[in-house]
């Protein structure tokens, strides 16, 4: 079996050599953090995951590191921290616990590093003094460029030539650049907007550009060239061109990755996600109807390049999917991984073959065939799924029927107060309560209470 992937570079699937396979290196783009991550977001991060784990199965778990970063300076950020009147630091902070909690919902691996762009201030800025002494940057009213025409293959990964990029890219015309094509490395920062000294003798504090942080944070963890580099196909032009241009630069190298993956789009009900549409989805807005697995599945049911038309109906099937499997599987120990299925999966993460080879190994576990259901739970554990228990599964509610116990507790004590005080109406009002809840009580000879949820639908 020999794992092959499509290579955005050279538009093919071409077969996987690591560079070092005692370190397979991969890095994926990740959240800039001002507000929820949304169900679009989700997708590089589900198709990475599996990735990551189908890499630590085949090179094994100490041979694979994964680095996705936090993007924790941008205008984006500035703008919300003021709208909000919060620091900077306090919402990204924030916004970064959300988005912890909202992959491992879904079932994510943590990545093994995840640094900040604030921590790589140094290392962008050496790079962008390299960049200067070399050449392929120039100052500008104290900004620093990357001067696209210094670098002959310019548009190799988005496969432009220079004047359709123009025509293609809204490209922001300013009266110190060069050539409209070029791109920030370093800009001003104005009152108010977070600042560090300067690269290049430049007198006035600045911040860095969106591109140079990954080619800085690619570097510190994971050296001048890696594996697999990876984001949603979004990300090609400009922000993956540049990223290749500025670190092929800086370190004289043919290449940044030798192979660059992209997730196809998703969109909602067939149209694309938009506040303005009122289709926009949080990934935590989603978590809060459906099982993280539920969703899981449901984004792996197309191949990650293919766009995906995400539905409710799509759902449902997945939480169907899983309670079958569920149920299949809860005394089964994970046991051989069948090899249909990783042969689909080392097919350029063909997840689409992958669940048909898992399907077929459902109907000989429902018809009792010895060792599919381990089967079964092995070939779903290593996509990430079938990881709660049967017990856990069974137990989930969505958020507006889950159970609040403590919650519960805290009302029944105040009913019995309530009662001991004579303070009948206040222990009916709260009986009432509880009932609109969903819970029953019954009042023992003992003078404790016990209740039950009435069973749902
Ligand atoms: P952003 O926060 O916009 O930089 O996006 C973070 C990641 O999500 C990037 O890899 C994007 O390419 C990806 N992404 C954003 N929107 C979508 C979408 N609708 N479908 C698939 N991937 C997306
Ligand atoms: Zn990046």
């Amino acid at each position: 079996m020999e794992l092959k992937l499509y290579n955005t570079l050279t538009r093919t699937k071409e077969a996987f050599r690591p560079l070092d396979p005692s370190r397979v290196r991969m890095y994926v783009c990740g959240p800039t953090v001002y507000d929820f991550a949304h169900i679009g977001n989700a997708r590089p991060l589900i198709v990475f995951d599996v990735l990551y784990r189908l890499l630590r199965h085949l090179y094994g778990p100490d041979h694979v590191k994964y680095v996705r970063n936090v993007t924790d300076v941008d205008d984006k950020i500035n703008a919300r921290a003021a709208e909000r009147g919060v620091p900077i630091r306090e919402l990204t902070e924030e916004t970064y616990n959300n988005f912890k909690e909202d992959v491992a919902a879904l079932g994510c691996l943590p990545p093994d590093v995840e640094p900040r762009a604030t921590d790589h201030i140094e290392e962008m800025k050496t790079l962008i003094e390299r960049l200067r002494a070399a050449d392929f940057a120039y100052i500008a009213e104290d900004h620093v460029l990357f001067h696209v025409a210094a670098m002959p293959d310019y548009g190799k990964l988005a496969h432009r030539t220079l004047d359709e990029m123009m025509a293609g890219a809204r490209v922001e015309v300013a009266p110190y650049k060069r050539d409209p094509m070029d791109f920030v490395l370093w800009k001003p920062s104005k009152p108010g907007e977070p600042a560090w000294p300067s690269p290049c003798g430049i007198k006035t504090p600045g911040r860095p550009g969106w591109h140079i942080e990954c080619s800085a944070m690619s570097w510190k963890h994971l050296g001048e060239t890696f594996d697999i580099h990876g984001g949603g196909i979004d990300l090609v032009f400009p922000h993956h061109e540049n990223e290749l241009a500025q670190s092929r630069s800086a370190f004289h190298t043919k290449i940044m990755a030798q192979f660059w993956m992209h997730n196809g789009f998703l969109q909602v009900e067939g149209e694309k996600m938009s506040k303005s549409l009122g289709n926009f989805v949080t990934i935590r807005e989603l978590l809060a109807d459906w099982p993280g697995e539920a969703i899981r599945l449901a984004m792996l049911q197309s191949h990650y390049r293919q766009p995906i038309n995400w539905t409710e109906a799509g759902l449902r099937e997945a939480k169907r999917t899983l309670d079958h499997w569920q149920s299949l599987t809860a005394d089964a120990k994970p046991g051989m991984l069948c090899a249909d299925m990783i042969d689909a999966l080392a097919d350029d993460l063909n997840t689409p073959k992958a669940f048909a080879a898992l399907h077929e190994l459902r109907s000989e576990a429902a018809k009792g065939a010895k060792g599919a259901a381990a089967c079964l739970k092995a070939g779903a554990q290593i996509m990430g799924l079938l990881q709660p228990t049967a017990a856990e599964w069974a137990a989930w509610r969505p958020a507006s029927l889950a159970i609040d116990e403590a919650g519960i507790n805290k009302l029944i004590d105040a009913r019995n107060a309530a009662r001991k005080a004579k303070k009948f109406k206040e222990s009916d009002r709260i009986r009432d309560e509880l009932a609109a809840m969903g819970v029953e009580l019954e009042d023992r000879k003992d003078g404790t209470t016990s209740w039950k949820v009435k069973k749902v639908a």
